[in-house]
């Protein structure tokens, strides 16, 4: 057992250096610093039920990535003198264990509003302060305290982005240069019988030669880590006009080669990179351009978008189903599972979609626009499966997956919160076709259209059997045919919101189990 006062620092996301104050709280005045990461097995071990290589919360994709963060903070900490502490198990449960066998007298962990965090951490603190021990876990993934918002709105959170960016006010979080204060840290106490490893690698965890010849084949390119997430602000920064001009929904969801955003969600995900510095690093372009976009649209706007939602989730009971969630609308979704893994798995038949849902697969990460195309197409669009199901596939495939933001937009593109203009669907034909009417997109994620014709390539089936020999893609054969006929699914999806729409309405919310059973 070590001696003096020792401080642990958890981290689980805040995978950063910079503006990390629950770092720099825990290396101030402390004779011994142990920075912790706990690999859950639950959320990192292998599970061979799931439909494609990773665990049953994550695909390999991000577990790698997430890898890849803690290799690159394990780098930053040697560099100030310490190290990065790996242990394996219930969270809970390891830390307790530390906490008692390393003498810890400061616990320090960035404060966070996911539902799995917050039992865990209720758990922890009354732990801490049974054991006499300080915690100290300060706002930091977010520009702002949800808990603050909610309170100034009356004890409920703002459902729409207007009223929160009016409560919102002036971020907790800003910092107008990159906070590395930290310039070297206190040595790592004894760590006694603790079972210490370095940061694994995919096969140490578990995974086998053939998964991880799957993931060669669906490699994501984007790389994990806080260097990774400041070479990338760094890139587009001095892009002052683009950065000034960034406008959403305008942009190519099409674009691959070079994407039309910023591909930082990963990074803001996993707190690779702080969301207050980015957000200073904007105004600071803004202060230099004279006319710029504003919000929603701007990229800052981007990053409010990121605070709403998760104000909405820390004060929405139930955020993540539709039973028992006040502000999800009741409808009596299709339980059609094959038409879920046609979605899934990108044999709907429509190019569009699939070539999307093959990104995820392989990259993990697509653009806005195009995450709307397909969550429209299987959830009011054209399938009518249930968003809860859609937004599992993503949660498990995307590396930007957050519970907070993935949630929020389901409901969304379903028509379920926020958003209810059902009548408004995604056309998996014509949408793709405006930005991109070569189809480069889908050739390039979809190789076995590559041949076919400009004028099919998004409708193949229309092809003569001739131009699909000579492209060498018979429909049916070689891709499948369409799941549904748009036109008529999408008719009959609108039927069937407006009747759920009524009924919500007439019952003001109140919908059972038996009413929708009655619609379906
Ligand atoms: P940029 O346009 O460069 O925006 C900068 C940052 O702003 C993003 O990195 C992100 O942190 C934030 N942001 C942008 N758009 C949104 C938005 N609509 N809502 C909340 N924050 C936003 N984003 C996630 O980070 N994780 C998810 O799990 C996720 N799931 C989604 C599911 C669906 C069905 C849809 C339609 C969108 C989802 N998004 C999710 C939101 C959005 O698509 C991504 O944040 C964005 O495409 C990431 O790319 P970017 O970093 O280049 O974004």
């Amino acid at each position: 057992m070590a001696t003096g006062s020792g401080s642990l620092m958890w981290f689980r996301k805040g995978l950063r250096i910079h503006d990390n104050p629950a770092l720099e709280r825990a290396s101030g005045a402390s004779s011994f610093l142990y920075p912790v990461f706990v690999i859950d097995p639950r959320y990192m071990a292998p599970d061979r039920r799931a439909f494609s290589p990773g665990s049953s919360l994550a695909g390999l994709n991000r577990i790698r990535f997430l890898l890849e963060s803690l290799s690159d903070l394990d780098s930053s900490l040697r560099k100030l003198g310490s190290r990065l502490l790996v242990l394996k198990g219930d969270p809970g449960e390891v830390l307790v264990r530390c906490l008692k066998e390393w003498n810890i007298n400061k616990l320090c962990f960035e404060y966070d509003t996911e539902p799995y965090y917050q039992s865990l951490d209720e758990k922890l603190k009354s732990f801490a302060s049974s054991a006499g021990i300080e915690t100290f876990s300060p706002v930091s993934h977010t520009l702002f305290n949800p808990a603050d918002i909610i309170e100034k709105n009356g004890g409920r959170p703002p459902l729409s982005y207007q009223s929160f960016v009016k409560l919102a006010g002036k971020p907790l979080w800003e910092s107008s240069t990159l906070n590395l204060s930290i310039s070297s840290l206190p040595p790592i106490g004894d760590v006694g019988s603790m079972e210490i490893s370095e940061v694994p690698t995919i096969i140490e965890l578990g995974y086998s030669d053939s998964e991880l010849n799957v993931l060669q084949v669906d490699e994501t390119p984007f790389r994990g880590g806080e260097s990774e997430a400041l070479k990338r602000l760094k890139e587009f920064l001095p892009n002052k006009a683009w950065v000034a001009n960034f406008e959403k929904p305008k942009g190519d969801p099409s674009a691959f080669d070079k994407p039309d955003t910023t591909v930082l969600s990963p990074y803001l995900k996993f707190g690779c990179l702080s969301s207050g510095y980015f957000y200073q690093c904007l105004n600071d372009v803004y202060r230099d351009v004279k006319k710029h976009t504003q919000p929603p649209v701007s990229l800052l706007g981007q990053l409010l978008w990121r605070d709403f939602f998760y104000t909405v989730a820390f004060g929405t009971p139930n955020f993540d189903r539709m039973k028992g969630n006040r502000i999800c609308k009741q409808i009596p979704w299709d339980e059609r599972d094959e038409l879920l893994a046609a979605w899934r798995e990108a044999r709907t038949g429509y190019p569009w979609i699939d070539a999307i849902m093959v990104q995820l697969k392989k990259w993990g990460w697509m653009h806005h626009l195009a995450r709307h195309c397909v969550a429209c197409f299987l959830t009011r669009g054209d399938l009518f499966v249930h968003w809860e199901k859609g937004r599992d596939v993503f949660e498990r495939l995307l590396i930007d997956s957050d519970w907070a933001i993935n949630n929020g937009n389901w409901l969304w593109l379903s028509c379920s919160s926020f958003f209810y203009q059902y009548n408004r669907i995604y056309s998996p034909i014509s949408f793709g076709k405006k930005y991109d009417p070569n189809g480069n997109y889908i050739r390039h994620f979809l190789p076995v259209l590559k041949d076919m014709p400009k004028e099919y390539i998004y409708e193949p089936w229309t092809a003569p059997l001739s131009v699909q020999t000579k492209a060498k893609c018979i429909i049916g054969r070689d891709y499948p045919k369409t799941v549904v006929g748009h036109d008529s699914a999408s008719k009959e999806c609108r039927r069937k919101m407006g009747e759920a729409y009524a009924l919500n309405q007439r019952l003001n919310g109140s919908v059972s189990e038996q009413d929708l059973k009655n619609l379906r």
